[in-house]
């Protein structure tokens, strides 16, 4: 079984801690869709396996209009797709435009909302207000969606422990199915990291920062949550079977400008340009760049994917030197990492909030 990703890059406007490949040239909406149609037409058997997962993400897909995404999900020829996801930008969203996406096929949606607060919603650039963000939610509902995932930020700057324990509350009071969280990153390039760095915003400090995730955990397992991965949650049996495919190694084909794919050991990627994606896809002449994972690389990624899981990866499958060691340093002194009874390693609470550090050592 395969995924099938199909990236959307629009934006009607850059949210200021934003660095993904995103444009807000709405204007080449039109033929950036031909374009992609006719890729998902020339790739989507290219992993020799069946589409079980299909992700619209960006970007903003919801800038879309509802006949291009129907067009697109037309295009999509696998009988055995069980997920079909959307990301939704809280302020798109129209009964009309929801109801027509369930109807085309959609069955989960991915909701942006970010935050509950206005200020703070304001602060990071988002477009949509708090209001907007609950009644997506109401509206998808309405719609006939159940299987509803939120996004939230933490660690924004000024955001309070009151803040983030009264948006916890609200999306937990939404019922929706799944919550994908994460803390603010401050990525080189964008507006937010400029204004830090001119002392115009400050940033969260590590400890209110772990208390805010740790709060988060706590507050989603003790309402029956699981917490399947490091920044993701879901009510049982709402896992996202499309990103658990990142994490567990199944192909991917990705379609779109900036969009990677992986398909045995090779991993390849659209330019992430919209003029080169357009035209190179137009006259044929678009060209992938891809590399071949080496045992290393897989091993490394082995790593990476599978101690951001609650499955972890099996004890046997540490091969660094001065693993038997190294791990009983994580497990027995340090406490970052536990064995289970069927012999994984998995994190610890505390070894989440130093979880790169963790890999790092544990890589080749
Ligand atoms: S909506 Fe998403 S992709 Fe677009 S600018 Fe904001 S964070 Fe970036």
């Amino acid at each position: 079984m395969a995924g099938l990703y199909i990236h959307i890059p629009f934006c009607k406007q850059r949210c200021l801690y934003c660095d993904f490949f995103s444009t807000t040239l709405l204007s080449r909406r039109e033929e950036y869709i031909l374009s992609l149609l006719k890729e998902i037409e020339e790739r989507q058997n290219e992993a020799g396996e069946a589409i079980r997962t299909v992700y619209i993400g960006g970007g903003t897909p919801s800038t879309m209009p509802i006949e291009c995404v129907e067009a697109i999900l037309r295009k999509i020829k696998s009988n055995d797709v069980t997920e079909y996801t959307f990301e939704l930008n809280p302020g798109d969203a129209t009964e009309d435009y929801l109801s027509r996406l369930r109807r085309a096929g959609v069955n989960r949606l991915s909701i942006g909302v970010q935050s509950f607060q206005d200020d703070l919603l304001h602060l990071i650039g988002r477009r949509h207000n708090a209001r907007q963000a609950k009644e997506a939610v109401r509206m998808a509902q309405k719609a006939g969606f159940d299987d509803i995932s939120i996004d939230l930020m933490y660690a924004l700057p000024t955001q309070t422990m009151d803040q983030w324990k009264a948006d916890i509350r609200t999306a937990l009071s939404l019922h929706v199915q799944h919550l994908s969280s994460y803390g603010l990153m401050y990525e080189e390039g964008t507006v937010m990291t400029r204004m830090r760095d001119q002392g115009a915003i400050t940033e969260t400090d590590e400890e209110t920062e772990n208390a805010m995730y740790d709060y988060l955990c706590a507050r989603l397992e003790e309402a029956g949550w699981t917490h399947y991965e490091v920044s993701n949650f879901a009510l049982p049996g709402y896992e996202a079977l499309h990103n658990s495919s990142y994490w567990d190694g199944t192909p991917y084909i990705g379609v779109g400008a900036g969009a990677h794919s992986y398909i045995g050991r090779v991993r390849s990627w659209n330019p992430a340009d919209l003029e080169a994606y357009i035209r190179g896809m137009e006259d044929g002449s678009l060209v992938r760049e891809s590399e071949t994972l080496t045992d290393r690389d897989l091993y490394n990624e082995r790593i990476m994917l599978g101690l951001r899981t609650n499955k972890g990866i099996p004890l046997s499958d540490v091969n660094v030197r001065n693993g038997h060691e190294m791990v009983t340093k994580m497990t027995v002194k340090d406490q970052l990492l536990r064995i289970t009874e069927d012999g994984r390693l998995v994190a610890t609470q505390k070894g989440l909030h130093v979880l790169n550090r963790i890999i790092e050592d544990l890589m080749i």
